[in-house]
């Protein structure tokens, strides 16, 4: 097109799409997912405008929200279409190339690893899997404020967007010709393509028609001449009426008739809406709800969800949720965690109306991917004005109760390693089959536990029986707050523990000599969160954490004190001229401590300064 602009796709989506249209993956199936996804993100768009200003939709087909594919086998060209909220030129431009998203960049890492394709819409990229299947694609665009616009592509490092002055006007919304590769045309089959959307589609909110024919049986006459007989005939009829005569010679040769097969062409449906959660839990299968945490999700691992809560709030506020743990901690999580966007979808009656409100649950459980669903809030009102609504207030609450309820029950049904303890040559993929889902929730959101230790004060309790940690009695096992309360010395007042960077050098730790030689269960904390958690987490069930490598550990009874107190005035006059050779700026105090069994002696942070691994960790992160 020549009066086209022509643009550069950015560096690393250019290196994306690179990898994309030479792969040689054999799931390309999974473009077709992604395409309709889009559609039915730009038709949640468009119906969500609608609520507040109905002429956005137009009149007529316009008004109609729904996604149409057609297939032409002569050109091989499979098309895309929705009613959707179309995009302007800057937002073609934008959206489909010079733009990278954060995700971008982490997943050509993942493919470079060895990643799997399947996961390409969870990093925000899905777009560019149509080169999977196809090596040229016009992207045709109708925004409200904008004139339509053609956007094209060869996946050669450029693309064009020209002003449309060729195709029918779209009146609203998005097309996409994929002309497909030579080896493709496998998507020109409607088969195909009903099997598709059946398998990967099935949880789309949006009706989705194919343009399809079917073979028809149809009574015609007998043979071609008495056809074309009849057919003369009747116009002779209309021209000779009254003739009575050929009008009963006719009648005579009736009903010569047989039956053909005749194509007849028309829009299939091909899903049905299913909102799995306004259904009754007793009516949703396991399979049911696996799915639909892929598509909720846009994980199309082979993983299913560890565990999920369906349930409906009844009262002043009245709405339906549907919770998932999933199988593995988002790609970014942690990484971005103090800007990661909230993951529940938030609906009224039905109608969607955004996954952005950083309001419906705290940061920390940011990994519970659900949707909710309220009959109390109001559905014509903005996004902004929603989200001040006072029911969100309650609808949180019961929402963070929910998911650590659910946490809780995954831990209290399914806690650790499999009694199965005959996995001496597994490796170690196996055994992390094995393993407990409580085991693997925690590996992938043990972090996210303890960071709601920190921020959440109001569920802390709540929050520390989900802890879980190896100590000096656990073994290979993970223990519980509960675990190491049960196991405390009849004497014991407070719960010990120590911090450092790994189980090895901690069980070496001459801090541990003299508890582990008097029985007492020291909590190995090794995770560099760790050292913010003990800063909140000071009591656990009337206990006091006590950090062992800190001053102001006192073991013994009264009398070994009182010993103690003798022993120290005696070594007063070593100790003060210790102090006096260090230098006072390099340590607080020279003391003869009774912690120690083996080793002759330890450097002991003060009770309120950071401990060793503390400094250890601020350094790592000036650095
Ligand atoms: P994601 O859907 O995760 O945002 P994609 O690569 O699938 O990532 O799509 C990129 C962007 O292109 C979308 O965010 C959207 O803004 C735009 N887009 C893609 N398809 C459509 C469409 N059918 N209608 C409107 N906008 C679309
Ligand atoms: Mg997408």
């Amino acid at each position: 097109r020549s009066h086209a602009e022509k643009f550069e796709f950015q560096a690393e989506v250019s290196r994306l799409m690179d990898i994309i249209i030479n792969s040689l993956y054999s799931n390309r199936d999974i473009f077709l997912r992604e395409l309709i996804s889009n559609a039915s993100d730009a038709l949640d768009k468009i119906r969500f405008l609608s609520l507040t200003d109905k002429t956005v939709l137009g009149e007529g087909d316009d008004a109609k929200l729904e996604i149409q594919i057609k297939l032409d086998k002569d050109k091989k060209i499979l098309t895309i279409r929705d009613r959707g909220i179309g995009m302007t030129k800057e937002d073609l431009i934008k959206n489909l190339g010079t733009i990278a998203k954060s995700g971008t960049a982490a997943f050509l890492d993942k493919m470079q690893k060895g990643g799997d394709l399947n996961l390409i819409g969870q990093f925000g990229v899905g777009f560019y899997s149509v080169y999977l299947a196809a090596d040229y694609v016009e992207v045709i665009s109708k925004h409200n404020d904008d004139k339509q616009y053609i956007w094209e592509s060869k996946a050669d490092g450029a693309f064009a967007v020209a002003e449309d002055t060729e195709n029918e006007p779209l009146g609203r919304g998005t097309e996409i010709r994929i002309h497909l590769k030579d080896d493709a045309s496998e998507y020109l089959e409607q088969d195909k393509l009903t099997e598709l959307v059946k398998k990967y589609s099935e949880f789309i909110n949006f009706p989705i028609y194919l343009w399809a024919s079917k073979e028809v049986d149809v009574e015609v006459p007998a043979d071609e001449e008495a056809e074309e007989a009849e057919e003369v005939s009747d116009e002779e009829k209309d021209e000779k009426s009254g003739d009575e005569s050929s009008d009963e010679e006719e009648t005579e040769s009736k009903p010569k008739t047989k039956t053909v097969k005749e194509t007849n062409w028309s829009w299939q449906l091909l899903n049905e809406v299913k909102a799995v959660w306004l259904r009754s839990p007793k009516d949703v299968t396991d399979e049911e709800y696996s799915k639909f945490y892929h598509s909720l999700a846009k994980d199309f691992s082979e993983d299913k969800p560890l565990a999920w809560s369906h349930f409906s709030a009844e009262g002043d506020v009245e709405f339906k949720a549907l919770l998932f743990i999933p199988p593995k901690a988002p790609y970014d999580f942690y990484e971005n965690y103090y800007t990661s966007k909230a993951t529940l979808k938030l609906y009224v009656r039905r109608v969607f109306i955004t996954e952005e409100f950083d309001d419906l649950l705290p940061k920390y459980l940011n990994f519970i991917k659900g949707i909710v669903d309220s009959d109390t809030l109001p559905l014509n009102v903005s996004r902004e004005m929603l989200q001040q609504h006072s029911s969100l207030k309650t609808i949180k609450k019961k929402l963070i109760r929910k998911a650590l309820d659910l946490i809780r029950r995954l831990a209290d049904e399914d806690p650790e390693e499999s009694s199965d303890e005959n996995t001496a040559n597994e490796d170690e993929d196996d055994k992390n089959d094995k393993k407990g889902k409580y085991a693997k929730f925690w590996n992938d959101f043990g972090k996210a536990i303890k960071l709601g230790i920190v921020e959440d004060a109001t569920n802390r309790v709540r929050l520390a029986k989900l802890l879980r940690f190896h100590s000096s009695k656990s073994g290979d096992k993970l223990a519980s707050l509960d675990q190491y309360i049960a196991r405390m010395k009849p004497k014991q007042k407070d719960i010990y523990y120590i911090t450092g960077q790994d189980r090895e050098q901690l069980e070496r730790s001459p801090f541990l000599e003299k508890l582990k030689k008097k029985g007492y269960e020291v909590i190995y904390f090794t995770d560099p969160v760790d050292e913010y958690l003990t800063q909140y987490l000071t009591e656990y069930e009337d206990k006091k954490f006590l950090n062992v490598s800190k001053e102001g550990l006192k073991l013994g009874s009264k009398e070994e004190k009182q010993k103690w107190k003798q022993i120290k005035e005696s070594f007063k006059e070593l100790t003060n001229w210790w102090k006096d050779v260090l230098t006072s700026d390099k340590v607080e105090g020279v003391k003869v401590s009774n912690r120690l069994a083996n080793t002759p002696g330890v450097v002991v942070t003060s009770k309120y300064g950071w401990s060793a691994n503390m400094e250890r960790i601020m350094q790592a992160q000036t650095l």
